[in-house]
C-alpha cells in the first residue's frame, strides 16, 4: 500500500464532482450539473472551460494524452489516444478543446456494426457522456463517450443503457405521482455486479495454446482433486493472491471504483470481487474497467486472470451476479417493503410489475445473457438453469398467495391483506438462507440476476431489466391514471396481475431435473443454448418493446442480433481450429512417441524372455492405439465440419456450429482426455488441470 491513506487515494484519478466544484467557475459547474440533471446542453464556451480544466488537472497527474473511451459492441472497451500536443510556431502547446471533449471521430470501421454502417460512411462518432466522470488511466485522460453512426444509430453498449435508464425513470415517476409523491424527479436503476474470475500462473498458462487463444481449456482430463472438499470456498487467501488483491483494490480505488468484498470462490484458483452498488451507467463503466484492471494487475504478479465463463470442464465456471434495484433521487429504494400501508402498496405495485415483466419477457432476459461461454454453465448444475424464474422467499410468496386467493396472509394474524389499507408483516432482509439456485432472486430490497457470464458486459442485461420494467410501469400508469377509486383499482390490478403471472415464481431447487419438467408444465421457456435463445431475440414483441420505449430501433436490434450470432460462430470456429492445431502439432506427436516407447519396451521384454508376462504393456499399447485412431477420426471429422458450408443465414450458421461442429469437438475432446490419463506425464505436451488449478501457491 502506498503512503497515501485510502480516502486520499480514493477517486484520485477521477475528474469527479468535487474536483469540478473546486476547479471550474461556478457558472460552468452549475451548467454541468443542469446538463446532467435536466439534460440541458452545455454551451461550447462551458465545454471549452471544462476541457481546459480537465487537461490541466490531468497534466498535474502526469497525463500527456487524452482518449474518448467507449464500449463498442465487441463487449470490451475501445480507446484512441491523442496527445495534448498542438504546434505553435516551432514550439508546442498542450491543448484540449471543448470540441475535442464533446465529439470525436475514431476511425472505427472495423468495429462490429451488424450492417448499420456501410463502409463508405465508416466513421462513426463518439460523443461525451457528461454523466460519467473522466478519469486517468495509463497516462491518458479518458473521457467516457457514447459511440454512434452518422445517422445517430447506436453502435455501442452505453447509448441504449442510458436510453433505457431515462425511460424507466419517466415511467416510474408517473407511477409515483399516483401515490401522491410530487418530490421525486428521477428514478435510477442501481446495480452492484459481483465479478468472478480465475487466477493462473502465467508461465503455466503460456504453455497452453487453448488458454492463450480462447480463454478456456479445450482439452484436459479431470484432476483427482477438484472442488469436492469445498476447502477453497471462503478459504484463506494465498499470499500471492492476497498481494494481487491488495494492488487491485488500490488501482480500483484510484479510479473511484468502490471495490468492497473479495473472497475465494468454489473452485480452486477461483475468486470474486464485489463493488458497492452504483447507478447502472457508472456500474457498467466500472465493471468494464474492473475487468481490464484485473488482467493488468494479474500480469504484474506473473499471473493470468481468466474471465471466461468456463475455463475448466468439470470445475465450476465463472459468472456475474447483477444486483438490481430502483431508487429515487430522494433516496427511496422502491423494492424495499415499507412500514406504512401506502409504502407497502407502492412496494407491491413495483414488485408486481417486475413479476409480470419477467414472465412476459423471459426470452429476452435469456437472450441478454446468451454467449458462447455461458452455454457451458447455464443449466449445468453449478449455475442457474437456462429457465427463467423468480425466487421470492417464503414470506413474500405467502403474501402473494394471500393476495391472489383473498385469504389470510399469515396464519397467526388471521387477516386478509387489503392493499393500500394494511401494512405487510415484516419481510426479513434474509442474508443467510438464500436459494442460490435461482436465476433471479429477491434478496430483501433488490433483485439478483444470476445468469450473467463473467466476461460479458453488464449493459445488455440491465437494458433488458430497465426496459421490461419501464413497459410494465407504463401499462400500470395508463390503467391507474384513469381510475376513479385509486385504492380499489390498485388492489384489483395487483391481484389480477399476480394471478396471471404466478407461474414465474419458483422457490425450489433449480438444479433438480424435476424443475425442468415442472417448468415445462407451467409453460416457461427453456432455451438451453445461445443459438436457440437468439432465435427468439428479434421477435415482433421485442422489436415493439424497444421501439415503444425508444431504446432500440428495429434496425439497431436486428444489427445486434446479427453481431451476437456471428460472434457465436466465430468463437466456436476459433475453438475448433485451435483444437485441430493442438492435436496435429502437439498431441498426436506426443502420443505417437509414447506409444512407440511402449512398443519398443514390449519388444525388448519379449525378446529378453519369451515367456515374460507383458500383458500390461500389451493392453496399454492397444488402448493407446485404439484411442489414437478414434482421435484422428474425430480430427478429420472436425476438419471437414469446419470447412463445410455453414447455412444460408446467421441463424442457420449458429445452429450448424452448435449442433454439428460442437458435437464433433466434444467427441474429439473425449478421446484426447482419455489419452491424457494413460500417457506418461513426461510425454504429455501441456500442463495438466492439476498444474493449472494449483499453479498459484
Ligand atoms: P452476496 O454474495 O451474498 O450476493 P455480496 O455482498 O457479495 O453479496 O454482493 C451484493 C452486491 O449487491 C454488492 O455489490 C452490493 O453493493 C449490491 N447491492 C446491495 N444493495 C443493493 C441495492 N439496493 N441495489 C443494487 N445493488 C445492491
Ligand atoms: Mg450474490
Amino acid at each position: 500500500m502506498s503512503e497515501k491513506t485510502i480516502p486520499e487515494l480514493f477517486g484520485s484519478m477521477v475528474f469527479n464532482e468535487e474536483v469540478m466544484r473546486q476547479r471550474l467557475s461556478s457558472t460552468c459547474y452549475r451548467a454541468w450539473k443542469k446538463c446532467v440533471e435536466e439534460g440541458t446542453p452545455l454551451s461550447l464556451e462551458h465545454a471549452h472551460e471544462m476541457a481546459a480544466e480537465m487537461k490541466n488537472w490531468a497534466m498535474d497527474r502526469g497525463a500527456t494524452h487524452f482518449t474518448h473511451w467507449f464500449q463498442p459492441m465487441t463487449g470490451v472497451t475501445a480507446e484512441k489516444h491523442d496527445s495534448f500536443i498542438s504546434p505553435d510556431g516551432g514550439r508546442v502547446l498542450m491543448q484540449f478543446s471543448g470540441k475535442e471533449l464533446v465529439k470525436g471521430e475514431p476511425d472505427a470501421s472495423s468495429f462490429p456494426s451488424g450492417g448499420l454502417r456501410a463502409t463508405f460512411e465508416a466513421r462513426g462518432y463518439t460523443a461525451w457522456d457528461p454523466s460519467s466522470f473522466a478519469f486517468i488511466k495509463d497516462g491518458s485522460l479518458c473521457v467516457p463517450t457514447i459511440f454512434c453512426s452518422y445517422s445517430g444509430q447506436a453502435l455501442d453498449k452505453k447509448t441504449p443503457l442510458l436510453r433505457s435508464m431515462e425511460e424507466l425513470s419517466r415511467q416510474a415517476v408517473r407511477v409515483l405521482r399516483l401515490f401522491g409523491d410530487t418530490d421525486v424527479k428521477k428514478v435510477v436503476s442501481q446495480v452492484g455486479p459481483e465479478q468472478e474470475y480465475f487466477l493462473i500462473d502465467r508461465d503455466v498458462c503460456r504453455k497452453r495454446e487453448d488458454l492463450m487463444l480462447t480463454g478456456r481449456t479445450l482439452f484436459g482430463a479431470k484432476p483427482p482433486k477438484g472442488q469436492e472438499l469445498e476447502d477453497h470456498y471462503f478459504g484463506t487467501i494465498k499470499p500471492r493472491v492476497a498481494a494481487f488483491m491488495r494492488e487491485l483494490d488500490e488501482e480500483l480505488w484510484k479510479l473511484g471504483i468502490l471495490a468492497k468484498t473479495k473472497h475465494n470462490e468454489v473452485a480452486p484458483a477461483q475468486h470474486e470481487l464485489a463493488p458497492i452498488y452504483n447507478d447502472a451507467n457508472t456500474a457498467c463503466d466500472h465493471n468494464q474497467l474492473t475487468m481490464e484492471v484485473m488482467k493488468k494487475v494479474a500480469g504484474r504478479h506473473n499471473m493470468v486472470c481468466l474471465l471466461h465463463e468456463k475455463p475448466f470442464a468439470g470445475v465450476n465456471g465463472s459468472g456475474k451476479h447483477d444486483n438490481w434495484s430502483l431508487s429515487t433521487d430522494t433516496g427511496l429504494n422502491l423494492f424495499k417493503p415499507g412500514s406504512t400501508p401506502s409504502q407497502n402498496a407502492r412496494f407491491l405495485l413495483f414488485l408486481t410489475a417486475f413479476i409480470k415483466g419477467v414472465d412476459e419477457y423471459q426470452d429476452l432476459l435469456r437472450c441478454s445473457v446468451a454467449n458462447p461461454g455461458n452455454d457451458h454453465r447455464l443449466g449445468a448444475q453449478e449455475a442457474p438453469p437456462a429457465i427463467i424464474s423468480i425466487f421470492l422467499g417464503d414470506e413474500l410468496t405467502a403474501i402473494v398467495e394471500s393476495i391472489i386467493h383473498g385469504t389470510d396472509y399469515v396464519d397467526t394474524s388471521k387477516k386478509i391483506l387489503s392493499i393500500g389499507v394494511d401494512t405487510l408483516p415484516s419481510i426479513p432482509q434474509d442474508t443467510t438462507d438464500r436459494n442460490r439456485t435461482s436465476p433471479l432472486a429477491f434478496t430483501g430490497n433488490k433483485f439478483e440476476f444470476r445468469m450473467l457470464g463473467s466476461s460479458q458486459s453488464i449493459s445488455g442485461p440491465n437494458i433488458a431489466l430497465n426496459t421490461i420494467m419501464a413497459e410494465q410501469l407504463s401499462q400500470f400508469a395508463d390503467e391507474l391514471e384513469g381510475a376513479e377509486d385509486f385504492t380499489a383499482a390498485l388492489h384489483d390490478l395487483i391481484r389480477r396481475t399476480l394471478t396471471n403471472h404466478q407461474r414465474i415464481i419458483f422457490n425450489g431447487n433449480g438444479y433438480e431435473g424435476a424443475w425442468v419438467e415442472e417448468a415445462a408444465r407451467r409453460g416457461l421457456s427453456n432455451l438451453t443454448c445461445t443459438a436457440d435463445a437468439l432465435e427468439t431475440y428479434i421477435q415482433p414483441k421485442h422489436i415493439e418493446l424497444f421501439r415503444k420505449h425508444g431504446v432500440f430501433t428495429e434496425e439497431e436490434l436486428r444489427a445486434r442480433n446479427e453481431i451476437h450470432l456471428m460472434n457465436y460462430c466465430e468463437v466456436v470456429g476459433i475453438e475448433a481450429r485451435t483444437m485441430i492445431d493442438m492435436v496435429k502439432r502437439d498431441i498426436f506427436p506426443a502420443v505417437s512417441a509414447f506409444s512407440g516407447e511402449v512398443a519398443k519396451n514390449l519388444g525388448l521384454k519379449r525378446s529378453a524372455l519369451p515367456d515374460l508376462e507383458c500383458s500390461a504393456e500389451e493392453k496399454l499399447l492397444r488402448r493407446l492405439s485404439g484411442l489414437t485412431g478414434e482421435m484422428m477420426r474425430q480430427l478429420e471429422a472436425l476438419e471437414e465440419a469446419v470447412a463445410a458450408p455453414k447455412g444460408k443465414d446467421a441463424y442457420e450458421a449458429a445452429h450448424y456450429y452448435k449442433y454439428t461442429v460442437f458435437v464433433v469437438m466434444d467427441a474429439l475432446r473425449a478421446a484426447v482426455d482419455e489419452l491424457e490419463t494413460i500417457t506418461s506425464a513426461s510425454y504429455w505436451p501441456y500442463p495438466s488441470y492439476v498444474d493449472l488449478l494449483f499453479s498459484v501457491q
